[in-house]
């Protein structure tokens, strides 16, 4: 069984994007921050963190746990106008009543970094250009990064959400592989996922994926991040029963969650420098 690393592919996106943020428009992701969630807080300093350690500016935007969505929407909309900004990014979770998906079609398409406006996810679909959800596109590049073939194969995604599983579907039937999408309400999962000759696992629901899930010999992704009561995290696949099944599986932490951070960075240089 191979374990499919993220970091060093992660280490060379970084390399890539502090050469593409030094050679054109000095790039500005603005995060934008409506929340008290500590664990939420701390990502976004980690991401203002990577950001300055490639050579992009950032500045966290932080509304407080009681902005309306209709500051959170202003906010948005003046951020995506400000011509020295290049990458607009919404942090979740946002304070009850507001709507990620509704306040996120303030973000211009061309700044939407994380593919979080419903444009983005249209355009996808549609196959024109536009910046996938930064997890999605992690594993994209990490079945490239270690070489899996996925023309003609059978590829099935655990999950459907808007930020993870919908857009990775786009992605996978882009690269002609045969797409099914599961989620809560799919009958037998087990039967389902163990047809896959890649099987992406993005629920939220720590070891919901174990050996029986897996073909043998599957390559098997898990986006999966669930935190430990030891304050680490975990994945949805159960790592160890199903590596003695799988052909490639990657690890959690350290495998999608790393490329995620570089490939958003690497959306923001391309964002400063767009035609
Ligand atoms: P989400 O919005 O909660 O969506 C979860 C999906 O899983 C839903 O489509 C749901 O189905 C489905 N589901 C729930 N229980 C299931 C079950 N028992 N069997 C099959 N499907 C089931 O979550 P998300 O935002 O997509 O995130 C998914 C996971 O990825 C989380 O652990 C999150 O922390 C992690 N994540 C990681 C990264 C990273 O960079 N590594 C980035 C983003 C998210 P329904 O649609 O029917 O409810």
């Amino acid at each position: 069984m191979k374990t499919l690393t993220g970091r060093d592919l992660a280490a060379a996106i970084r390399t890539q994007t502090q050469a593409e943020a030094a050679s054109g428009t000095q790039p500005r992701l603005a995060v934008v921050v409506a929340t008290a969630d500590e664990a939420s807080l701390w990502y976004v300093r980690s991401i203002a963190k990577a950001a300055a350690a490639v050579g992009i500016d950032c500045d966290l935007v932080d509304l407080g746990p009681q902005a309306t969505p209709e500051r959170i929407g202003e906010t948005l909309a003046r951020l995506s106008a400000d011509a020295g900004v290049h990458g607009v990014m919404l942090q979740t979770p946002l304070p009850a009543g507001a709507s990620a998906q509704e306040l996120a079609a303030a973000i211009d398409p061309r700044k939407d970094v994380d593919g979080a406006n419903p444009l983005s996810l249209g355009r996808l679909a549609a196959g024109l250009p536009a910046f996938p959800p930064a997890t999605a596109a992690a594993v994209m590049a990490l079945l490239d990064h270690h070489g899996v073939e996925l023309t003609g194969r059978r590829a099935v995604v655990v999950g459907r959400s808007t930020v993870v599983g919908k857009p990775l579907a786009h992605l996978l039937l882009d690269r002609h592989a045969t797409v099914t999408v599961c989620h809560s309400r799919t009958r037998d999962l087990a039967s389902v996922t163990a047809q896959a000759e890649v099987l992406v696992a993005a629920v939220g629901r720590a070891g919901l994926i174990g050996a029986g899930h897996v073909a043998p010999g599957a390559v098997v992704i898990d986006v999966g991040t669930n935190p430990t009561d030891d304050g680490g995290l975990t994945g949805d696949v159960d790592f160890a029963a199903v590596a003695e099944v799988a052909g490639a599986l990657t690890p959690v932490p350290g495998g999608v969650g790393p490329v995620t951070t570089a490939l958003l960075l690497r959306h923001v240089a391309r964002a400063a420098n767009l035609p």
